[in-house]
C-alpha cells in the first residue's frame, strides 16, 4: 500500500513518517487504548484528550467516525500541494462506492453516502467477492447463557415483552447480551449477561440512547448488581 504522510494534529500523535494507511489506523487506536481513551460505558465512543481534540475538534467522537478524521490529515507523500483529504467530491464519492469486507469500514461509507442524496439505483454486485478475514472471539461458557435465557422465561429483560418469535427449536428467541462487553473486560457471568429481545439488544449497542437503557436494565435486574 502506498505509504501516506500524517500532518498537523495526526502528525502530533503518530509521528510525521509516511505510512501506509492501514499502520496509520493501527498507531491511532494504539495510542487510543494505551491512553484509555475509549468510553467505558459506550465502547463506540473516544474520549478525546488534548491530542485527540485537536484532530477532532470534539470532547467526545465515533469510533465510525475516526477514519474521516484520519483522512483528514494524510496526504499523499509526492503530493505536498494537495492534501488527500482535499479530493473532489466526485472522487470522495467513488471511493465510499468502492466494495469492503470490513464491516466498520462499510458501516461508515453507508454513512457518508446516506449523507448524500442518492441519485441512482446501484447495481450492487451478482457475484460478491470472498474474501478470508481473521477475527478474535471470546470463548464463553454454556451454562451461563443457558442459564440466563431459561431465567428470563421466554421475556425480554428490557422492555419486558414476550420474545418476538419461536426458532426452529421451538425455544423463545432472545439474546444474551453483556453489560459490560467482553471487549471492555466484562466478564462472562449471569451477573453481566441479560436476555432480550433483538430490538433491545440492537438498542444498547447502537441507540443515542444506549446509556439510559443500560441503565434501566441494571435498575431492573438485581443480579446485575
Ligand atoms: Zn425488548
Ligand atoms: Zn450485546
Amino acid at each position: 500500500m502506498l505509504p501516506l504522510q500524517p500532518y498537523g494534529p495526526l502528525a502530533a500523535i503518530i509521528g510525521d513518517k509516511p505510512l501506509p494507511r492501514t499502520e496509520v489506523t493501527s498507531r491511532v487506536w494504539a495510542y487510543i487504548k494505551k491512553n484509555r481513551l475509549q468510553d467505558r460505558r459506550n465502547a463506540r465512543m473516544i474520549n478525546s484528550d488534548a491530542k485527540l481534540r485537536d484532530l477532532s475538534r470534539q470532547d467526545q467522537f465515533d469510533m465510525f467516525e475516526l477514519t474521516r478524521l484520519i483522512n483528514r490529515y494524510l496526504r499523499h507523500v509526492d503530493d505536498t500541494s494537495s492534501p488527500a483529504a482535499d479530493s473532489s467530491d466526485d472522487e470522495l464519492r467513488a471511493a465510499d462506492e468502492e466494495p469492503t469486507a470490513d464491516p466498520d469500514e462499510l458501516d461508515l461509507r453507508v454513512r457518508r453516502l446516506r449523507k448524500r442524496a442518492v441519485e441512482t439505483q446501484p447495481p450492487g454486485s451478482k457475484q460478491p467477492v470472498r474474501v478470508e478475514t481473521t477475527t478474535s472471539a471470546y470463548v464463553r461458557d454454556p451454562a451461563v447463557k443457558a442459564w440466563v435465557l431459561e431465567n428470563a422465561n421466554g421475556k425480554c429483560e428490557l422492555c419486558l415483552q414476550p420474545a418476538p418469535f419461536t426458532d426452529a427449536q421451538g425455544f423463545p428467541f432472545l439474546e444474551v447480551h453483556h453489560v459490560t462487553m467482553l471487549a471492555d473486560g466484562g466478564a462472562d457471568t449471569i451477573s453481566n449477561a441479560a436476555a432480550l429481545c433483538p430490538n433491545c439488544h440492537r438498542r444498547l449497542h447502537f441507540a443515542n440512547d444506549c446509556t439510559a437503557a443500560a441503565a434501566t436494565l441494571r435498575r431492573r435486574l438485581q443480579r446485575l448488581r
